[in-house]
């Protein structure tokens, strides 16, 4: 006898899963777009910009030269090598490409990481404003995230006092990301370290989420942004940096990222990987070790991408100063992203950060992500990623909409 009951029985594996909250404004705005409707869209997560061309072609004469079938799961040998060779730097000039695992992009890699170092019963410090993946990875793993909030004043940088407050031995890991989507912020080396002292004293994990290190606004060009390898070996024994091609050089859909570790842990990522999607796309892993063996001239390239997200940067502050003058920001000091204060315009009708972007889609056609997403309700998330014209528009049809 069939039954009647039509309920889901999913397991609890994915019982409390929902769609990433980024992907369903893009989506929504594509669709009106779509439907003939004038929608500037600021809420992409990805560069406006082609792949270069010189990293378009690598892939193409690796297919052609039959790069075409399976790889080591952890990724090819020279990839993993290239990659040791981009993340070393400062008091780790040479790092064991053993530690080098090569993912489907760097959510992948930071699924792989999490689910590596949490499990049930287990809590994870995840400061917010957060990336909207953090927590569902966490709880995918069947531990619990543990929301942190850093200072205002300080674009809510996370220190140890707010740790420590936050700190109980159900704390096995703790996740940082610098530069933050959605803030900007980016950590000192010296707030990095304070913290990662601060976890290796309680043998807590750190993950560092590091995909828009190349992107710091406020650095030297062609500079990245301080990050876990910058620090003492010593105090590196549970860490974990998680980069990627994806932001850097324009190339999200390729699905390239990479984790580096101590070597028994990458060990363990590889035979989870192994037995998930083995290994990353073949023709997208020569194309990463195009990126990563760029020349002078092809580097060039990249850093022009890198400018362009600067100057756009400087527009978008001095523009919202300009057309929101009273609403607070976080100056973004890194990736491409503007997080701004909207509370100051919710009303009985539009109550929070969804109903916000909900009216502002629809009535003003500018698609922004709302903050709720990222772990505050009172923010939205614009992206610069998007021309010069498209930011000046959207942003003054924003504010000739919240402040009518
Ligand atoms: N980490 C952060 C903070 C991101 O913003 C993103 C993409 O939006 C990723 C990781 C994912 O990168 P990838 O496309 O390489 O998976």
């Amino acid at each position: 006898m069939s039954s009647k009951n039509n309920d889901l029985n999913v397991s609890d594996n994915v019982r409390q899963i929902q769609p990433s909250a980024t992907i369903a404004v893009s989506t929504l705005a594509k669709k009106l777009k779509a439907e003939g409707r004038d929608i500037i869209n600021l809420g992409a997560g990805e560069p406006d910009f082609d792949t270069p061309a010189f990293i378009r072609q690598a892939a193409i004469d690796a297919i052609q030269g039959g790069a075409t079938r399976y790889t080591p799961a952890a990724g090819l040998p020279e990839l993993r090598q290239a990659v040791a060779r981009e993340l070393a730097r400062g008091p780790n000039p040479e790092l064991d490409p053993d530690g080098v695992v090569v993912s489907a992009g760097a959510k992948h890699s930071l699924f792989n990481a999490i689910f590596s170092v949490v499990g049930p019963g287990e809590e994870m410090l995840v400061p917010a404003p957060y990336w909207t993946t953090y927590p569902e990875l966490v709880r995918l793993a069947r531990a619990e995230p543990r929301v942190v909030v850093g200072p205002e004043d300080r674009d809510y940088r996370v220190d140890v006092d707010t740790l420590d407050a936050a700190y109980d031995d159900t704390v096995r890991a703790i996740l940082l990301n610098t530069p933050s989507n959605p803030s900007g912020a980016v950590y000192t080396l010296e707030e990095v370290e304070a913290i990662v002292a601060w976890a290796a004293d309680r043998h807590v994990w750190v993950i560092t989420d590091e995909i828009y290190n190349r992107l710091w606004h406020d650095g030297p060009e062609g500079g990245r942004a301080p990050g876990l390898l910058d620090l003492d070996p010593a105090l590196l024994d549970r860490a974990v940096v998680v980069d990627g091609v994806s932001k850097t050089y324009a190339m999200t859909g390729w699905r390239i990222g990479y984790s580096w570790s101590r070597t028994d842990l990458a060990k363990k990522m590889g035979a989870l990987q192994s037995h998930m999607t083995s290994n990353a796309a073949t023709p997208s892993q020569h194309a990463a070790m195009a990126a990563l063996g760029a020349n002078e001239e092809q580097r060039s390239e990249v850093l022009a991408m890198a400018r362009e997200f600067r100057a756009r940067r400087d527009l978008v502050v001095e523009l919202l100063g300009e057309v929101m003058p009273d609403v607070g920001c976080v100056r973004p000091a890194g990736a491409f992203y503007l997080f701004f204060r909207v509370d100051a315009f919710f009303t009985e009708a539009v109550p929070d950060s969804v109903a916000l972007c909900q009216n502002l889609i629809e009535e003003a056609g500018v698609a922004l992500v709302p903050g709720s997403a990222f772990g505050d309700d009172r923010y939205v998330r614009m992206s610069f990623a998007a021309s010069r014209d498209d930011l000046e528009n959207g942003l003054r049809r924003a504010a000739a909409h919240l402040t009518r």
